[in-house]
């Protein structure tokens, strides 16, 4: 049992001003891990005052300083690498190997590629007369999701320090533990007091204090487009910036050429990785209809073969995060049965043999793209294939969605699956599998205006200063 009943507020440990617990349920087994303290909107006030006043100082440290703190924040990182990993396996659910391989790897990227950037980053540039610098925007509140919990926490506090920013996180109520540990880390490795602060909690009592706070500078957001929504009208008032990362429909188009088969198998196991929990997952697979016959046994055969079971066992996907998760896919699938969708691959209920725990059957329909299945983040291992009659209609079924964070392409000639990427509304497209920690990441339309990950990443903590007349005119 965890109890994590303290929050971190100028550089130390402290109860919260009125005490009030809950409960943190393993979604695995459905019996309660440990508890949490829920937070109020006088300890947000306690912990903006000291970033501000931490700011007064930090917001002036020189790069060697920002970098000196870094990598000693990475030595205790990779120290505690596999707590780490042990706390996102019981706070979410992900199998053992991928919270323990992806999951914690893509914290510690994200915290190397900080590094990376500050150390060649312009912060002063002189353009004729003017100086143009580049300056930390202040006091930042993060709030974070839980389905990538040190994914999205880490690409938000480490660029948030290489900039110079102090801030307050509000992790999320489903899985906060690995944040807290993030915290016991950030102490040990020495970041001045107020720097980093962190209060758990719930999101419309936090959340909403630290939208609203009249010494808040900057949000930067990951999670649902409605609450996304809801914080740009709380931060309106005072004019601050927000960054949202939100939601995805991603379009997973696959050419038509003789590595269909190969694709659409990857396409179909990678949806069910993190039990389908990812904003930029290929959660509507594009294929030549003409081939439809052929892709149905692949991909059934791909989802049919995901292992499911206990994530500290050796099963390729573990349950989904908590029940109402579970009761939101067990519609959706039901929606999908209902609107005629054609069901090749699991279905409603628990996976055979697994009667405790919110496990999800690997599912995989043939449908349309106006279906609800279609049209909404469904947020589990549910996939939807979508059969196109050529290139520009695979382009423009992909583009009609609300939604524009990721996108695939994949096919062996290379120049095609450019011209396709060039012709795809969203912020991040991979082409045949591609990774890389300093590609932009983040949405158009509806899935977000923030871009994180690499040098836009930390340019989101950041104002920008002109000083005209810095030099005299020629
Ligand atoms: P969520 O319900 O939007 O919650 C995200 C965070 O916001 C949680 O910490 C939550 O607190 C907090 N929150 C809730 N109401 C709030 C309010 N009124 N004001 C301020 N904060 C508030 O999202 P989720 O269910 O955790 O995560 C799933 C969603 O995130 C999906 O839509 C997914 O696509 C999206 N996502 C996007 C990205 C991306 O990079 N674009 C990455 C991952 C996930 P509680 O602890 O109380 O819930
Ligand atoms: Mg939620």
């Amino acid at each position: 049992m965890r109890n994590y009943t303290q929050f971190y507020i100028d550089g130390q440990w402290v109860a919260p001003v009125t005490p009030r617990t809950t409960e943190v349920v393993n979604p695995a087994t459905e019996a309660v891990s440990g508890t949490i303290s829920l937070g109020s909107p006088a300890d947000v006030d306690k912990a903006v005052a000291a970033a501000r006043r931490a700011f007064a100082s930090y917001g002036d440290a020189s790069v060697a300083e920002r970098l000196d703190l870094l990598e000693a924040i990475q030595a205790e990182y990779l120290r505690r690498e596999a707590e780490l990993g042990a706390a996102i396996t019981e706070e979410m659910g992900a199998p053992a190997s991928l919270a323990n391989g992806f999951h914690t790897l893509l914290g510690k990227g994200h915290l190397a590629t900080a590094i990376d950037v500050l150390r060649t980053f312009k912060f002063e540039e002189q353009r004729g007369v003017t100086l143009i610098r580049k300056e930390p925007i202040g006091v930042c509140g993060l709030i974070t999701p839980w389905n990538w919990p040190m994914n999205q926490t880490c690409v938000k506090v480490f660029p948030a320090l290489a900039a110079g920013c102090t801030m307050i996180l509000k992790p999320p109520q489903l899985a906060p533990y690995s944040a807290q540990i993030l915290a016991e880390i950030l102490h040990d490795a020495g970041v001045p007091a107020g720097v980093f602060n962190m209060i758990q909690g719930q999101g419309s009592v936090i959340g909403a204090a630290l939208s609203k706070h009249e010494d808040v500078d900057m949000i930067s957001f990951t999670g649902s487009e409605p609450v996304g929504v809801q914080i740009q009208k709380d931060a309106a008032d005072t004019v601050k910036r927000v960054g949202l990362e939100l939601g995805g429909k991603s379009a997973w188009i696959v050419l038509d050429d003789a590595s269909l088969a190969a694709h659409v198998a990857g396409a179909t196991a990678g949806m069910m990785g993190n039990s389908g929990q990812t904003c930029s997952a290929g959660s509507r697979l594009l294929v030549p209809s003409a081939r439809l016959d052929e892709v149905r046994k692949v991909a059934a055969e791909a989802a049919d073969g995901v292992t499911v079971g206990d994530p500290t066992g050796n099963f390729a996907m573990g349950p989904v995060v908590s029940r109402s998760q579970y009761d939101i896919i067990q519609d959706y699938i039901g929606k999908g049965l209902a609107e005629g969708a054609e069901l090749i691959a699991g279905g409603l209920g628990r996976p055979e043999g697994l009667d405790k725990g919110w496990y999800v059957r690997p599912t995989v329909f043939i449908g349309t793209n106006d279906m609800v299945i279609s049209r909404e983040e469904i947020f589990g291992p549910v996939l939807v294939i979508i059969g196109y009659d050529d290139i520009d209609d695979a382009v423009a079924i992909a583009n009609d969605s609300n939604f524009g964070l990721g996108g695939y392409v994949s096919g062996e000639d290379l120049d095609t699956c450019r011209a396709v990427s060039r012709r795809l509304r969203t912020g991040a497209i991979w082409v045949n599998g591609g990774f890389d920690f300093h590609a932009p990441f983040g949405g158009y339309k509806r899935s977000g205006n923030g871009r994180e990950w690499g040098e836009l990443g930390l340019h989101e903590y950041l104002e920008v200063k002109s000083i005209v007349g810095w030099a005299a005119p020629a």
